[in-house]
């Protein structure tokens, strides 16, 4: 689950990370009395007006302006709010800005030059460990150092049952080529920032940019933050923080359906049980010469109802031009699930102009196979499962 920014860092606030302090505003009038109030607390004379939406690049797009009055604050949080931002990670229409968050200005000039790094936090599946990926080339897009500068990118990797041991906090701090007290203070929000990465389950933290204050303080001002879903019943509070209008509304309506649906690009619906299957199903499909056009698990009760409201969501997706259904009869018998095909393709009437390739596996499986092939429907059985994939290509031709 994606979180706004200011979520984000109100979580990482939580566990002792300095933030650039932030207040959300869903009007402009709002946002002046938000950036009234970090006046009174934070003393600063100048503001930042950012766009909260779930993606990236806002900066580029138009969706952080600095305010230099409070006048300026109103204009920019209202041409703001509402706004169809675009930027290279939103979908090429842009995202509608709901939000903003009115933060403080962190720039000021002072003593010494301000610095831009990147920090994340995330797990490496490869070693099993978490790693912290860190450079000194901030502010800008990571994907464009990697592929120019990839050397400026570093990694320390940690070991998820020592956790992150002061050498590897002051090795970062090194590297980022800090000293003095900017360096003492780049230990303390490594070690704070990965614990706030232990404690809250999440699976990635982007910090871009990490930023050396003109004081020497070291804060976020900017946190993309992903937290595991799997753990999302230990925090009823992250919970909550939920903003389905920046969801797909299929995966959303899947979801609520008690449906594993992952949007994809392809042009063939597939329809699954199990998440193992699934995967195996869409490498088939692939190795046919298909592309996929989603994950989907519907887990282990197929009935009539299940397969009606999986079809209905994969018919959602305006690519699908073919459907495989692969289930697997172990606990559910596959004449009960070729019934519910059957069942939900009667209902659905005129819905369903798309190919449907049936595969039944397991108990029951040869009864299943004749009860497709007389149902005098556009279902086309299959056994194995080359022949499945196979057979959607066939049809796609
Ligand atoms: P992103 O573009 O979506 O990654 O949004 P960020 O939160 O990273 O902000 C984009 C850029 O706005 C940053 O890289 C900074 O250069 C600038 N910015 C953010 N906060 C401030 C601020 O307090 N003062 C000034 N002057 N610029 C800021
Ligand atoms: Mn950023």
């Amino acid at each position: 689950m994606n979180l706004h920014e200011y979520q984000g860092k109100e979580i990482l606030s939580s566990f002792g990370v300095r933030v650039q302090r932030g207040i959300v505003a869903h009007n402009h009038k709002q946002a002046v009395d938000a950036a009234k109030q970090l006046t009174a607390e934070t003393g600063t004379g100048w503001w930042v007006v950012k766009a909260q939406i779930h993606a990236g690049g806002r900066g580029k797009g138009g969706g952080v302006k600095l305010a230099k009055s409070l006048d300026e604050v109103e204009s920019l949080s209202e041409s703001i709010i509402g706004m169809m931002l675009k930027t290279p990670q939103t979908p090429p229409q842009g995202k509608k800005v709901n939000q903003v968050m009115i933060a403080e200005d962190v720039y000021y000039p002072g003593e010494s030059e301000t610095a831009e790094f990147y920090m994340s936090v995330l797990l490496n599946r490869g070693t099993g460990k978490n790693m912290i990926m860190y450079s000194t080339e901030g502010g800008m897009d990571i994907e464009t150092v990697a592929e120019k500068t990839p050397h400026l990118i570093f990694t320390e990797e940690v070991d998820p049952l020592i956790g992150l041991l002061p050498f590897q906090a002051r090795k970062i701090a090194f590297n980022l080529g800090l000293s003095g007290n900017a360096f003492k203070e780049m230990v303390k929000f490594v070690t704070a920032l990965y614990n706030a990465y232990i404690k809250s389950d999440s699976s990635l933290f982007e910090i871009n940019p990490v930023l050396k204050t003109s004081d020497d303080k070291i804060l976020a001002v900017d946190a993309k933050v992903t937290l595991d879903d799997n753990a999302l019943f230990r925090h009823k509070d992250y919970a909550e923080m939920r903003d389905l209008r920046e969801e797909n509304p299929i995966e959303v309506e899947a979801r609520a359906a008690g449906l594993n649906y992952v949007d994809l690009d392809g042009n063939v619906g597939c329809m699954v049980n199990g998440a193992g299957l699934a995967m195996s199903t869409m490498d088939l499909i692939k190795q046919a010469g298909g592309e996929p056009a989603n994950f989907l698990d519907v887990g282990g009760t197929a009935d009539a109802k299940r397969v009606e409201t999986a079809f209905r969501i994969i018919l959602k997706d305006p690519n699908v031009k073919a459907i495989l259904v692969n289930i697997f009869g172990g606990i559910v018998r596959c004449d009960r699930v070729a019934q519910g095909i059957v069942d939900a393709y009667t209902n659905m009437g005129d819905a369903i102009k798309v190919p449907i390739i049936v595969r039944l596996q397991g108990t029951n499986a040869e009864e299943a196979k004749v009860l497709i092939d007389n149902s005098g429907m556009k279902i086309i059985s299959a056994m194995e499962f080359k022949e499945a994939a196979d057979k959607v290509q066939e049809v796609l031709k």
